[in-house]
């Protein structure tokens, strides 16, 4: 099978951006350039579409009057849940309970219904 060339480099430039925030947790976007040796045309493309797609969150911060642009990982979203409602979470009327486990195939980490259901009502 022949490989888009375009595509694999921009997949390798999106891997490599989204490596980099994870590891040094706050970056300004100038930084990042530099960092990956890589142009900032290409380099906003690609980090645009990350940011639209949820993957990285972008801030803006004034330094000495400087509009910088500071890119980190999401903020992952806290669902509080209260104790006497523990028996409406999604797990307890899930039919997959008994074969789901931490270590399993089917785990609470890429659990789909446990994603949509933190997700509701924050
Ligand atoms: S984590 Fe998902 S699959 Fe596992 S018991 Fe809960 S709802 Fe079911």
């Amino acid at each position: 099978m022949k490989k888009e060339k375009g595509k694999i480099n921009e997949n390798q430039i999106r891997e490599k951006i989204l490596e980099k925030i994870r590891k040094e947790k706050s970056i300004s976007q100038k930084e990042l350039w530099k960092k990956l040796k890589l142009k900032s045309e290409i380099g906003t493309r690609i980090l645009l579409k990350l940011i639209r797609e949820g993957k990285i969150e972008r801030n803006v911060k004034y330094v000495n009057g400087k509009k910088i642009y500071f890119l980190s990982l999401p903020t992952p979203k806290i669902k509080v849940i209260p104790l006497n409602g523990i028996e409406d979470t999604v797990c307890f009327s899930c039919p997959d309970i008994n074969i789901c486990s931490e270590e399993g195939e089917l785990n609470p980490i890429s659990c789909s219904k446990m994603s949509n259901w933190l997700e509701s009502d924050i």
